[in-house]
């Protein structure tokens, strides 16, 4: 999969060069596109900048070298993103989907942002990646970034994403590892069992549970079965209970 990125800081980037990531780049399955904004630039200090129309604080990245730095890609088929703050707000519904793209170009602003005129020309769609505003659009695209490429088929081993918290509509049950006891608390038995049935009937009960009281907002989401609701309710009655 291809990212050509738009800005003003690639040396930024060098954070994907590490780990998953920086091994999905070495095998060529991610390649990451840096355009630097700045050498587009015609102005002999190599400005990109300039005050806003209408007065106010803060400069506005111009358009003509946005603009420019774009045409230079030549990707006409890349889905082309503006990371801001005012976009649709990144989810893993939003990443699967990304992840279906052959390429995507991400346009990261800076400063009060970019003049409106070159976004309306350029951009197929705004991405925020929350309700706050950060310096730049670096981190938010690098966030793009990890996020779509852990899709890419053999950037991780096929299951790893399938059983993430968001992929079905739930968060994730808890994991353990050796020591089997860490400061005097045990694994659960049951992921000692090697009984296949039994680890994934408990993973999808905690699964639930976990849900529940850490995002009960996605459980309206999607569709439970009846042993999911009774999980569910079992455990509203219990704890219902216990606080008496
Ligand atoms: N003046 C803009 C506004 O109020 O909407 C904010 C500009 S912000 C300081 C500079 C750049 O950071 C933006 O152009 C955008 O690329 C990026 N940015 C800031 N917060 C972001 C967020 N939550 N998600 C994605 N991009 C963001």
């Amino acid at each position: 999969m291809k990212f050509n990125v738009l800005t003003l800081f690639p040396e930024m980037f060098s954070a994907l060069d590490e780990s998953i990531i920086g091994r999905g780049k070495e095998k060529g399955l991610i390649d990451i596109n840096l355009i630097n904004i700045r050498d587009f630039s015609k102005d002999k200090h190599k400005k990109v900048d300039d005050t806003p129309y209408g007065g106010g604080a803060g400069m506005v990245m111009e358009p003509t070298v946005v603009y420019d730095a774009f045409k230079s890609i030549q990707d006409e088929n890349a889905k082309v993103i503006y990371l801001s703050p005012q976009g649709k707000t990144l989810n893993q519904q939003i990443v699967q989907n990304l992840a279906k793209e052959e390429s995507i170009t991400l346009l990261c602003g800076h400063y009060e942002g970019i003049d409106q005129r070159v976004i309306d020309e350029i951009v197929d769609e705004e991405i925020s990646i929350g309700d706050y505003v950060l310096t730049g659009g670096e981190l938010p695209a690098m966030v793009l970034i990890d996020s779509v490429s852990r899709y890419v088929k053999g950037v991780l081993k096929e299951d790893s994403v399938q059983e993430e918290s968001f992929t079905n509509g739930l968060l994730e049950y808890p994991q353990y590892t050796r020591p089997e006891i860490f400061l005097d608390k045990k694994v659960p038995e049951v992921l000692l069992s090697g009984h296949h049935e039994n680890i994934n009937k408990w993973r999808r009960h905690q699964a639930l549970i976990n849900t529940y009281l850490k995002r009960p907002d996605l459980l309206k989401e999607i569709e439970l079965s009846k042993e999911d609701k009774k999980i569910l309710s079992d455990y509203k009655n219990f704890k219902e209970g216990g606080s008496k």
